[in-house]
């Protein structure tokens, strides 16, 4: 499924079979999760897509084809996920410093690569990961998204004991269960009025669960905001006890409207979640098996790629669409 401009449905059709340079894998593709991210893109609301572009970055597949000079890791028929980080430079001073989410000429897959919305894709093979066999080809996609970013705003929180969560979609979701395995105190914010998803959360081990015009009955040392919602970075910070951190997990969020100073200070802080490293990837492969980190999943077929994208967009999903290539 291609994406010839933002704003217009994917298309169905052929386009030649990619072949396998030099580092990377062909990979046939198993599934895909979809992300809000691919909405974003769609919508025109992150700056530079390549065009036309392939979509999804939450792929699982098996090697089909390895190219020359690859990382001996992977043999031909290995399952692999390949993330939304595709490629860095591996020289920037970002590179250089443990913090290749922020490289200066990073690619993103399903962005400014291919991605996983087709039957082959290919792939850096440093980029690619081994999964865990607990999970079947349709379980274990949603965590290369939704869960490793989730990870990665998680670990910002350090070692806070009550920690908020604004907006209880995918990464939320899988988030929430990493964080009450570590003891952790959970709060969750939805929509004002939104009872079922509450609820849910209470369920699955939430302390308090409200909307996200209310007050948490303790402050919190940390919250995350999955939401892409501007307003409620200040209303998140309100919520905050001394020295807490506003972690925002998203790419793309509607504007911040400006605030009181007294509600920054005490020493809280205000940070984003920029895109993965593969240290992340690595960490969060191995935890969320023994956690065990579960995401519910509704399957589409790849033609069915627009379908679930406007379910998605229209809250209609009832867990995170996954599109299964070989489902005809
Ligand atoms: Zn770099
Ligand atoms: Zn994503």
């Amino acid at each position: 499924m291609v994406l010839d401009n933002p704003r217009k449905p994917l298309q169905l059709r052929d386009v030649p079979r990619p072949k396998a340079g030099r580092g990377q894998l062909l990979v046939r593709v198993a599934t895909c999760a979809v992300c809000r991210t691919d909405l974003h893109v769609i919508d025109g609301e992150l700056p530079d897509p390549k065009l036309p572009l392939i979509l999804g970055h939450q792929i699982v597949g098996r090697v089909q084809e390895i190219g020359e000079e690859t990382d001996s890791k992977f043999q031909i028929g290995d399952r692999v996920g390949i993330p939304w980080l595709g490629w860095t430079d591996g020289e920037c001073a970002y590179c250089r410093s443990g913090r290749e989410n922020l490289c200066d000429n990073a690619r993103f897959t399903g962005y400014t690569i291919n991605g996983g919305y087709a039957e082959f894709t290919v792939a850096d093979a440093r980029f690619c990961f081994h999964l865990p066999d607990r999970y079947n080809d349709v379980e274990v996609a949603p965590l290369l998204c939704a869960g490793l970013i989730g990870y990665r705003s998680y670990r910002k929180t350090g070692n806070a004991r009550r920690l908020g969560i604004y907006g209880f979609g995918n990464a939320a979701h899988l988030i929430a269960q990493v964080a009450l395995h570590e003891g952790r105190d959970l709060f969750v914010f939805t929509r004002p009025g939104d009872t079922k998803t509450q609820q849910d959360a209470k369920t699955l081990g939430a302390k308090w669960a409200g909307g996200s015009d209310e007050m948490p009955p303790k402050k919190l040392d940390a919250a995350i905001i999955f939401a892409s919602v501007g307003p409620l970075v200040p209303m998140a910070l309100r919520a905050l006890a001394k020295g807490g951190i506003v972690v925002c997990g998203g790419i793309h969020m509607s504007d911040i409207p400006s605030f009181a100073y007294a509600d920054l200070w005490e020493e809280r802080v205000i940070t984003s979640v920029a895109n993965l490293t593969r240290r992340d990837a690595d960490e969060f492969l191995e935890l969320a098996p023994r956690v065990p980190v579960k995401a519910h999943t509704e399957t589409f077929s790849l033609e069915q790629a627009n379908t679930a994208l406007d379910r998605f967009r229209a809250g209609k999903l009832s867990g995170t669409a996954v599109l299964v290539m070989d489902a005809n």
